[in-house]
């Protein structure tokens, strides 16, 4: 099916999960700025140097980098007929990014589903996958600082959406197919369908 849609929601909140899940149950492609980012860094491309500064001190990558990649990679066939952003936008400058982006197409977003999570909860999760997968912005006080920025520069991007009208928050909560059940449920999808 044809949806565009964005996850949202602090670091540990279970998005990247839910959004590979969503986008095969879907069939659309999940565009994770985050992961790419970790792709490149891993490469050591031109684009993974300069992210990775930002990346380890737990700051955002600034905007005109990161809306350069999310225009070259929704342009690319596959997310021609849709897709699940997980992790952008982030910021008031990326959401006006995105909006110039769709409308050159004459598309536009269906849902904007946001992930719930208590702070200690993701604090938590954050410092297991730390030790899991030994990430650099993954120690408590980079943890800490990652989920300030997030409190003020991308939770008031959910007021925007929700004066659109695209705003779904989900519980994010419990086990992994419970929260799932609840995304589906939020973006009108029979669970069982
Ligand atoms: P994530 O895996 O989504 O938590 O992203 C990991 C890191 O990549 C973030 O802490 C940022 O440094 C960077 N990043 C990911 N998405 C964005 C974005 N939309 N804007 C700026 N920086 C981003």
């Amino acid at each position: 099916m044809s949806a565009r849609i964005i996850l949202i929601g602090p670091p540990g909140a279970g998005k990247g999960t839910q959004a590979a899940r969503l986008a095969e149950r879907l069939q659309i492609p999940a565009v994770s700025t985050g992961s790419i980012f970790r792709t490149n860094v891993t490469e050591e491309t031109p684009l993974g140097v300069e992210a990775k500064r930002y990346m380890d001190a737990g700051e955002y990558v600034p905007d005109e980098v990161t809306n350069k990649m999310v225009r070259e990679r929704l342009q690319q066939d596959d997310a021609l007929n849709g897709f699940l952003l997980d992790g952008y936008p982030r910021t008031t400058a990326q959401v006006t990014a995105l909006d110039e982006i769709l409308a050159e197409t004459g598309d536009s977003l269906d849902h904007v589903v946001e992930l719930e999570a208590d702070t200690d909860e993701v604090v938590a999760r954050l410092l297991t996958r730390a030790q899991i997968e030994a990430r650099a912005d993954d120690s408590e006080e980079i943890i800490r600082h990652r989920l300030d920025v997030y409190v003020e520069q991308t939770a008031p991007l959910t007021k925007l959406y929700a004066e659109r009208g695209l705003l779904r928050t989900v519980d994010g909560l419990g086990a992994v197919d419970e929260v799932s059940s609840r995304v589906l449920a939020a973006i009108g999808q029979d669970q069982k369908a």
